[in-house]
């Protein structure tokens, strides 16, 4: 069966023309290929394998284009990208490679198409289709790549553990393309990547982060991260994760098990937003509660201050995982500490000024707490998940109502601090501050409208009170 329906892009044309002049085999391979035959939609990544000089290859094809930018050419990997519109396409040359036990970077030598084939981590990464005129579309697959897409099973196409062992990375991608795609892992492959776990420390922080993310970025998360569980990974990874596992008994009295709660509420996430940052505030929300564990004889259990203990614990995790520690890690740490507001407020008689100090608090990010914790309702109670979510529905009109009248969100002090020493002939002193928090004050507490004029006045009154007399 010819596949040239993959190759509809001329630049495909092009490259096996060019080819052809230079006597190259060449073919279009892994995921672009795999993709095509699940009718994932169009990759915009396309990698090229040519056996020959996948340099030689790229600067060929790039001559050959009109409106191309520059090949890029790294020449320690002997690999070269060009840019063409909108696509990446990546040249290589086919390759043989050995390996060694302290390093994920191997000994590599040229090969043929099948020791190219051999090096790839999954038969259905190893897929490929011809570009040569006199083979154009014809697919490649000595490892039976599409019956392992047909079955949605992950297989490696050497002895799995050979292939872990020689780059261990394989173990987490394994379980990203089982997440992203829905696919099996076969039960050897499962087994390898559980005795190689340790293997794992040689694997930058990096790598293993872009890993989660792709996982926490799918459509059920829960999927990977119950893999990644289950093969001893996620306790390299994110042992905090784990210390959320587990339901204790103390006098009859049971608590939920955190562990599996977080991941329903990742996937619950995953059906509302499409924001990382965001999901991952989801995976880590009740982090806290492990350290903070207690029975108390009258109340039961209780995670006291699980929040606060969670949000601090944010910053080592990214710190560990050599996150980035900028505004990302203070938003999640900020979803943390805020994950049980609304709840709480939701629990009582909502008020207007419970709600303008949620919004308040939360600032610009009030949407997103909100969705954070309707995901966080995960009772399987009829009753009480209509409760909740009633609740919630109840919360967010009034949220919409409060910042009609008052706009709390982006909360500027009406009357600055200037003006304040303007009034009262003050020089820079701890007056003027108390001032301005007694205006904060009046304002969320409803005691007077968020404007100037109000604020004005209220400031006139306060420095009488203490005692400061108008300039
Ligand atoms: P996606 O781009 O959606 O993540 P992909 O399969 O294209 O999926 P890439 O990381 O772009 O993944 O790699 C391209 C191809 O290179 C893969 O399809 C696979 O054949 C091969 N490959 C990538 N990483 C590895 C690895 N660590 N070990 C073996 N082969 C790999
Ligand atoms: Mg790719």
């Amino acid at each position: 069966m010819s596949h040239s329906k993959a190759l509809q892009n001329s630049i495909f044309t092009t490259i096996g023309e060019v080819a052809d002049e230079l006597q190259m085999p060449c073919y279009v391979i892994g995921g672009y290929v795999r993709d095509y035959l699940l009718q994932r939609g169009n990759a915009k990544d396309i990698d090229i394998v040519a056996v020959g000089s996948g340099i030689k290859l790229a600067k060929a094809v790039a001559a050959q284009l009109i409106d191309s930018s520059e090949v890029k050419v790294f020449k320690n990997f002997g690999t070269a990208m060009l840019k063409h519109h909108s696509l990446e396409v990546e040249f290589v040359g086919a390759r043989k490679e050995s390996y060694q036990r302290d390093s994920r970077k191997p000994i590599v030598e040229n090969g043929s198409l099948e020791d190219d084939q051999k090096r790839r981590d999954f038969t259905i990464n190893a897929l490929a289709i011809s570009l040569n005129k006199n083979t154009f579309g014809e697919l490649i697959d000595p490892f039976n790549g599409i019956t392992d897409l047909k079955d949605k099973t992950i297989r490696t196409p050497l002895e799995p553990g050979i292939t872990y062992s020689d780059d261990p990375l394989r173990m987490l991608r394994a379980i990203r393309f089982a997440t992203q795609l829905d696919f099996t892992i076969e039960t050897a492959s499962l087994q390898a990547i559980t005795s190689h776990a340790n293997r794992l420390k040689i694997i930058s922080n990096e790598r293993v982060v872009d890993e989660i993310h792709k996982i926490l970025l799918s459509s059920q998360p829960s999927k990977g991260f119950k893999l990644l569980y289950n093969t001893g990974l996620l306790k390299l990874i994110l042992p905090e994760l784990i210390a959320l596992k587990g339901i204790e008994e103390v006098e009859g009295q049971r608590h939920k098990d955190n562990f599996w709660h977080t991941l329903e509420v990742v996937d619950n996430i995953a059906k509302t937003t499409n924001n990382l940052w965001l999901r991952w505030a989801a995976l880590l929300h009740d982090i806290g509660k492990a350290p903070t564990k207690r029975f108390d004889k009258k109340i039961g259990w209780t995670f006291h201050a699980h929040e606060f203990v969670g949000s601090k614990m944010v910053y080592k995790i990214f710190k560990r995982l050599k996150m980035p520690l900028n505004e990302k890690m203070k938003f999640v740490q900020k979803m943390v500490l805020m994950s049980s507001r609304p709840i709480i407020l939701s629990e009582d008689h909502v008020t207007d000024s419970a709600v303008r100090r949620l919004v308040f608090d939360a600032g610009e990010h009030i949407e997103d707490l909100m969705t954070l914790c309707e995901a966080d309702i995960t009772t399987k109670n009829p009753k009480k998940q209509k409760r909740y979510k009633n609740n919630f529905k109840i919360v967010r009109e009034k949220i919409i109502e409060v910042e009609e009248r008052d706009r709390i969100r982006n909360f500027q002090p009406p009357v600055s601090g200037e003006e304040i020493m303007k009034v009262f002939n003050l020089k820079p002193c701890r007056e003027i501050g108390l001032i301005k928090d007694a205006i904060k004050e009046a304002i969320l507490e409803g005691e007077i409208p968020n404007n100037y004029e109000a604020a004005y006045n209220y400031m006139l009154t306060k420095g009488k009170q203490m005692g400061l007399t108008h300039a």
